[in-house]
């Protein structure tokens, strides 16, 4: 089916990295940059060029489209996703991607800036893709293959089915989402108008891997009022506040619970922020577990901690604030085996071993799964991503254009 393809993702892929589509935490705007929506409006035309007669982009920053069903049979609507933001992080501006053909396993050395260098030895799965081609960037900015491989793969998807209209398959609806990285990817997404029973975003690295699973996430807030004084004058008067949050963070263990010393299954409780005076000091923290109901008690954990601390500085007090980030996708999606078995029956009939696993972080599915569009992760090849040394093979794109393909054929085959 794919022999005499020509695949038409990494020229795709060489030309959407070149748009700079960095997302702003700072903004309080939607999109946060409008250079998002220079690539948006670029993937709009393509699709309209397709033939996906459609595709728009909305005021948010949002590309939908639909490649419209080629049987008679009823299938439930499937939804590609991927986001066309980078990083914050690192640059992404005027990255000139290069294509190291038939890679020879051997250090990559980026011309622009030569102390930057990509290392099979640190970069192990590079050692799987020897004879393969490698995309890097030049060394002074992030490649962006997070997410613009998701989105090539897509694309070159939408490519493929158009001009094989004889295959079979419902109708695939394409969503495109801003500012995934600074976590408001979904926030202006219209799930109604989208319309669609299932979905799966193309957003996760190596050759076969499938992310049915995420963390469950929230933050808490702790604000800590103690009562300043002359320092001259404050015995016995002074409470300071950030020596109550020095207290508060300095009791949690040192040897566990915290990004630093787990991995795997293990959550944590990590402080990402810490600001404040004598009056008052505020720690901002992010809780995690693949388990919700293990967030409540590290919560509850926490709050004993910061109760010790208040009645060792008497007179302080506090405010305790727990905001739900996201959940945990797998709670959502062992309600619906099929999204699960197809994408893994089709990672196999590309010819690839399926590697499930789980994310220890978010994805847009991990939202969209709980706003009613259940949505695990799929393999695009994207990797060491927010990074100067991201990578991506050619190869690997492919067989992600060629695994989301039989995907949509399978929902039509079992409909
Ligand atoms: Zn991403």
């Amino acid at each position: 089916m794919f022999h005499e393809y020509n695949y038409t993702v990494a020229d795709r892929f060489l030309n959407y990295v070149k748009i700079d589509t960095q997302s702003d935490p700072d903004s309080t705007s939607y999109p946060s940059t409008a250079r998002q929506k220079d690539l948006s409006r670029l993937l709009v035309e393509e699709l309209l060029e397709m033939g996906v007669s459609d595709a728009h982009l909305d005021e948010y920053g949002y590309v939908y489209a639909t490649i419209p069903a080629t049987t008679d049979k009823t299938v439930p609507v499937i939804c590609f996703c991927s986001h066309v933001d980078t990083s914050p992080d690192c640059s992404g501006k005027d990255v000139k991607p290069i294509v190291h053909r038939n890679f020879n396993g051997e250090n990559i050395v980026l011309p622009d800036d030569p102390l930057q260098v990509i290392r099979p030895e640190e970069h192990p799965y590079l050692k799987n893709k020897i004879g393969e081609d490698i995309i890097t960037a030049s060394g002074t900015t992030l490649l962006g293959a997070d997410d613009k491989a998701g989105i090539a793969v897509i694309m070159d998807m939408a490519n493929f089915l158009i001009t094989h209209p004889e295959l079979k398959h419902g109708a695939i609806r394409i969503l495109f989402t801003p500012d995934e990285e600074i976590g408001r990817g979904v926030d202006k997404a219209d799930i109604k108008k989208l319309g669609a029973d299932f979905g799966y975003t193309l957003d996760a690295g190596e050759l076969g891997v499938f992310e049915d699973e995420t963390f469950s996430a929230d933050s808490v807030t702790i604000t800590i009022h103690g009562i300043s004084a002359h320092p001259g004058y404050a015995k016995n008067k002074m409470v300071n506040a950030m020596r109550v949050a020095a207290m508060v963070i300095n009791s949690l263990p040192k040897d566990s619970f915290s990004p630093e010393t787990t991995e795997e299954r293990e959550g944590f409780v990590h402080p990402v922020r810490l600001s404040g005076n004598v009056e008052t000091a505020i720690i901002e923290f992010i809780i995690r577990d693949f388990h919700t109901t293990k967030i409540a008690q590290y919560e509850r954990y926490l709050k004993e901690k910061l109760q010790e601390a208040l009645t060792y500085y008497k007179g302080a007090t506090a405010e305790f604030l727990v905001k739900e980030q996201y959940r945990n996708m797998k709670e959502v999606l062992d309600q619906f085996p099929p999204v699960t078995a197809y994408a893994q029956e089709a990672i196999e009939r590309s010819g690839i071993s399926v590697i499930a696993s789980s994310a220890r972080g978010g994805t847009d599915g991990s939202r969209l799964s709980f706003m009613g569009l259940p949505c695990p992760n799929l393999f695009t090849g994207e990797m060491a991503f927010h990074g100067k040394h991201e990578y991506v093979s050619i190869q690997d794109m492919q067989k992600s254009v060629e695994t989301i393909v039989r995907l949509a054929m399978i929902w039509e085959e079992r409909s």
